[in-house]
Formats: structure tokens, C-alpha cells, sequence
């Protein structure tokens, strides 16, 4: 039996791995460039803090936005603002910034920070606990296996004395120990009445499986050029490779899946870095492109009902949900060292529960974000932290190196009519296809909970000694996502969902999604990659039991 994966990030890899240790053929289709993290990611060199992660992608797949909501006036305090350059959006309208992510083979994990999170397990009862969102036609148990295995896979490392989640074994690498910023907050805890933890990471503690232990360089979103953070090219793809059964082909870009009789899709049409038009078929499809692009494409595969492919419901790109979240960061009196370390090293799951936020339902955790919001060196100290000019700002940025600490918190994104992907029809790649369109809302619960987060980061700050906050930015006033979920949402019933609990479509039976779409809620903070990864390991060995 043959299948062909398309998009190799955290789905798409974590399926090839799982389907080749199977003994069954895969082809793994990425629109993107392989990238060689010993040459890509020039972090030794003295520019490294002006060299985001490196885009290598030739002809990236584009996206729009439509208009955003109007931002009232009465949540003054959840806009954006730096005390040196003001607000930074001055509209009265929220503003597009960016969906985050990365075209190329390990898709998003080679950005992403390495969080390998485990779902709260109430967040699967979204619909018949809360009255919110869907359930999951799967439990926490049904995937605890699944977890286990990935992060074996991977090597986590975290702290098996953490009983956030359920476990039953421990994690497969002791935890980080906490950076000197980290420990300010640990010693705040009393004040705040919130437990914190060693966040469990994708990033070695110790050598693992022919990889090195990290040297907490802070660079994780930069690209990790030691192979120690788990992204899925160094843990799933090259375990792939190596077992000889996937055949990985870069910068080839599917425009289309092509269906046949009996309800079952027939093979892919893509294109290839020189532009040539490729035909492959497979008795499997897998579709892991992400919550953006898996909808475009199956919107642009329309089937014999021209709605899109698998979209029977009419749920394809509906229930989008996106990253709510807020960072507030401060000058520490202290030099706390605050450029080193990890990022987010410790976490705190107090509100992570969907009711736990007085008065909303939706939770949300909160970790260290100085390394994510890129403040670990001097160029940023300089525009972002330290103002004025000449010898008074050379001593003020040797007064403030070190000090500066910050707070994030990310939340429950709740599905919403007025949040969905589209077709644009205005505006075409260069095949001339529709891009897909980001229609974004954040309704009165959303809002309610960026408040309680950005009043908690605030709290944490001040009982960690922070006087004084200089910046603080969110997603009310901005859309701007490394998470997003939804767009075809997993169900039992066919009316109501795309695709069952394992990621097959109701109506095409050798049609499968395996990437965040398919979450029918976002969790209350949790990164979701991991969770990608286990139901995707979960699909594989569904596929090897009935298929073959
Ligand atoms: C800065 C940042 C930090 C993050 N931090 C964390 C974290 O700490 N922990 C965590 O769990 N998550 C984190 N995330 C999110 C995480 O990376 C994503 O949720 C995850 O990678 C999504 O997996 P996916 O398989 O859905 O899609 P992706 O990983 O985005 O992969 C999709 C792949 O499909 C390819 N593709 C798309 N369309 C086509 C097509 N038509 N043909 C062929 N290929 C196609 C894309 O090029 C891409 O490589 C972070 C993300 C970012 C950007
Ligand atoms: S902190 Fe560790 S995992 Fe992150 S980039 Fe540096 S060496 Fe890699």
C-alpha cells in the first residue's frame, strides 16, 4: 500500500514516521526547502539578532486577510503600547499583523519554541461540559498512549513529579532546571497564589538518541543550529528516512487532490521547484498543510458538489481558531541574567482549566517570554527598552542589560461564525489560485479573557519586583498567530464535523487530515504539537490496521 503525506510539519512528519515503522510506503510532499540547521541558522554570527528565522522559500503560499473589528474604547488597557514609541496600532480598527508559520520540511516546529504540551483532559468536553465550542469524539486516555510515544520519540524533558497531567510513565529526560529570571517568579508565588512548573520541552536535557543536550542559547525561535530542539525534520522525518520506507520530495507544492468513484480520492496534482506539473497517486491521502492552507486545499479540490473537497458538512474552514495572547514585560531592579537560558522554562497551569477564569469559560496558562518577544539582546534593548541618545543611553543600556522580564499568557480561542478561512477570490498565487482569505473575530468572551490574562501578567510582574512595565503587546488590537486550529473539525457526526476521530473524512473513507485542523477546540493555552503528533501516530496505526 502506498500513501502520499501532504506538508511535512507536525502532522505530516509524525504520520510519515509512523506509517514507515509499519512497513508501508509513504511519499511526503512539502511545498517548502529542506533546511540544514549546521548552515541555516547563523546564530554564531555577530549580526544573529537581526536575522530572524531565515525564509527560505522561494515562492511562498500567501494568504490575506478580511477587514477586522472595530476596537472600543473601553478596553483601553488591552492595547498594545511600548513606553518609547507609543501604541503601536493608532487606529480604531484591529490590524492584521501575521499567521506564523514556516513553508519547508518540519513545517512550524522549526520556528517553534519546542512547548510539548498534553491537553488538560476536560478540554475534550467542551460542548457537553461547557456548552462551548465541540467535544472530541476522543478522550484523554484514548491518547495518552500517543503522547508517550511522541515524546519519547522527540526526548521531552520535563518534571515526571508534575501532576498537571495525567502520566503513566515519566518523561523521557529530566527537566530544565529554571534560568535566574524564572526564579524571580518562582519566589513570587506566594503573592500571586499561582503554582508554577517546569515547562516540558522538546529540547534536550541531556544527549539524546545521537543528538546533543542544549546550551541555552534563548535562540529556540531563531532555529536551533545544534538539532537539540525536537522539530519534527531532526525527530520523525529523519527516523522517516532512515527506514528507507518515505521517499521525502521538497519544494513541491500540491494544487490539488484529485477524487474518483466510490468515494475515494485518487491521487495529487503538484508542482515542482521548476515548475512542472507532476501527477502521483496513492491508495491513502493524508492532508497536513495546516489549519490555513489543509482548508484552502480541500476548498480547491472541489469534488462532484463544487463546495471543496470533504466538505459535505459545508464545515471546511469554518470554526478557525486562532492564538489569544498577551505579554507584558518589565525592568527587574536586578540583573537577573534574563537574555539566557530557555525560553518559556517554567509554566503555570492554574487557569488552565476551561473553568477556571471567573466569570468565562475558556482557560489559559502563563510562562517566561522575554526570548519570544526577542528581547535577549542589545539591538532591542536599544530601540525597545532604553530611550534617549549618546553616553546617557550607553550607560542606561549597561544599567538595563539583563534586567529586562516578561510574562506571556496564551488562551482558550472559542470557534465564532465571523472567524473562517476563505477562498480570496481577488487575489491569486502565481498559478493564478485563489490565496486563502483569514477572517478573524474576537468575541466578547475572547476579549474577557485577554483581560484576566493581561491583569495576571501584570500581577505576576509587580510581585516579582518589577517597577516598572515599558511594553506590553496582545491579539486584541492585532491578529497575530503561531497557533491555529479548527478548520475541519473532528466529529462522530457527519453533519456536524469533517472528519471522525481519526482524521478520516466521513464521506471519502481513503481521505485523511492529520494536522490542527481537526481540533474541534484550541485548549486553554496548551502549544499544540504534540497533540498533532499523537492523534497523527493514532491515525497511522489506524491506517496500518484497516488498510493493509
Ligand atoms: C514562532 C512559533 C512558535 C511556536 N511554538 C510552539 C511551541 O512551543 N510548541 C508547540 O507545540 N507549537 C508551537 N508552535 C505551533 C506549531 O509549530 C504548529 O502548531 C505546528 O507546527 C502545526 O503543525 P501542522 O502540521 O498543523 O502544520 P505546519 O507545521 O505548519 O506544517 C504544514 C506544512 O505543510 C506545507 N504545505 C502547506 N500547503 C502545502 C501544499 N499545498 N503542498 C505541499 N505542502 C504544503 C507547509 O509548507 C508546511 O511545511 C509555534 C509556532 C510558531 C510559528
Ligand atoms: S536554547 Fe537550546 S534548543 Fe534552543 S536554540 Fe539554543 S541550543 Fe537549541
Amino acid at each position: 500500500m502506498d500513501v502520499i503525506i501532504i506538508g511535512s510539519g507536525a502532522g505530516g512528519g509524525a504520520s510519515a514516521w509512523a506509517l514507515a515503522q509499519q512497513g508501508i510506503k509513504v511519499l511526503l510532499l512539502e511545498a517548502g526547502p529542506v533546511y540544514d540547521p549546521y548552515q541555516d541558522y547563523k546564530l554564531s554570527q555577530d549580526d544573529w539578532e537581526l536575522r530572524m528565522f531565515p525564509d527560505k522559500q522561494q515562492h511562498k503560499l500567501k494568504y490575506s486577510f478580511s477587514a477586522l473589528q472595530p476596537l472600543e474604547e473601553k478596553y483601553q488597557s488591552l492595547r498594545s503600547w511600548n513606553h518609547i514609541h507609543g501604541l503601536f496600532n493608532t487606529s480604531t480598527i484591529r490590524k492584521a499583523y501575521k499567521y506564523h508559520h514556516v513553508q519547508g520540511v518540519g513545517g512550524s516546529t522549526l520556528h517553534f519554541t519546542g512547548e510539548a504540551h498534553r491537553l488538560h483532559p476536560q478540554a475534550f468536553k467542551m460542548q457537553s461540559q461547557y456548552g462551548v465550542a465541540a467535544d472530541w469524539p476522543l478522550s484523554f486516555a484514548e491518547l495518552q498512549s500517543y503522547y508517550e510515544q511522541a515524546e519519547k520519540l522527540i526526548g521531552v524533558s520535563g518534571d515526571s513529579e508534575d501532576n498537571s497531567r495525567p502520566r503513566s510513565s515519566d518523561f523521557p529526560l529530566q527537566a530544565h532546571k529554571p534560568g535566574y529570571a524564572s526564579r524571580k517568579i518562582l519566589s513570587s508565588s506566594e503573592k500571586t497564589g499561582l503554582k508554577w512548573v517546569a515547562n516540558s520541552l522538546a529540547v534536550l536535557s541531556s544527549p539524546y538518541d545521537n543528538r546533543p543536550s542544549c546550551n541555552y542559547c534563548n535562540n529556540c525561535n531563531r532555529g536551533c543550529p545544534r538539532k537539540d530542539k525536537g522539530s519534527v525534520d531532526v525527530t520523525f522525518i529523519n527516523k522517516a528516512l532512515q527506514s528507507g520506507y518515505c521517499q521525502l520530495q521538497s519544494n513541491s507544492t500540491v494544487q490539488r487532490i484529485i477524487s474518483g468513484k466510490n468515494d475515494r480520492v485518487q491521487g495529487v496534482e503538484y508542482i515542482d521547484a521548476q515548475g512542472e506539473i507532476h501527477l502521483a497517486t496513492a491508495d491513502i491521502i493524508i492532508v497536513a498543510c495546516g489549519a490555513v492552507e489543509t482548508s484552502r486545499l480541500l476548498l480547491l479540490s472541489a469534488a462532484d458538489n463544487n463546495q471543496g473537497l470533504a466538505n459535505e458538512s459545508g464545515l471546511v474552514g469554518k470554526n478557525f481558531m486562532e492564538t489569544l495572547a498577551w505579554v507584558s514585560s518589565g525592568i527587574h531592579p536586578e540583573n537577573i541574567g534574563s537574555h539566557r537560558g530557555l525560553p518559556s522554562d517554567i509554566i503555570s497551569w492554574t487557569y488552565n482549566a476551561p473553568d477556571s477564569i471567573p466569570g468565562v469559560i475558556g482557560g489559559c496558562r502563563f510562562s517566561t517570554t522575554a526570548a519570544e518577544s526577542n528581547l535577549i539582546g542589545p539591538v532591542n534593548y536599544a530601540k525597545r527598552v532604553v530611550k534617549g541618545w549618546g553616553l546617557q543611553h550607553k550607560q542606561a543600556m549597561r544599567d538595563s542589560f539583563g534586567h529586562v522580564l516578561s510574562i506571556g499568557a496564551i488562551g482558550e480561542s472559542l470557534p465564532d461564525s465571523r472567524s473562517f478561512i476563505s477562498l480570496d477570490n481577488d487575489k491569486t498565487d502565481r498559478f493564478n489560485r485563489p490565496i486563502a482569505k483569514i477572517n478573524s473575530y474576537l468575541a466578547e468572551s475572547e476579549v474577557k479573557r485577554l483581560l484576566f490574562m493581561a491583569d495576571k501578567c501584570r500581577e505576576i510582574l509587580t510581585a516579582s519586583g518589577v517597577e516598572n512595565i515599558f511594553e506590553e503587546y496582545g491579539t486584541y488590537d492585532y491578529f497575530n498567530s503561531t497557533h491555529v486550529f479548527g478548520t475541519a473539525r473532528m466529529g462522530s457526526d457527519p453533519q456536524t464535523s469533517v472528519v471522525n476521530s481519526y482524521g478520516q473524512s466521513h464521506r471519502w473513507k481513503n481521505l485523511f487530515i492529520v494536522d490542527a485542523s481537526i481540533f474541534p477546540s484550541s485548549g486553554g493555552g496548551e502549544s499544540p504539537s504534540l497533540t498533532i503528533e499523537a492523534l497523527a501516530i493514532r491515525t497511522a496505526k489506524y491506517i496500518g490496521e484497516n488498510f493493509t
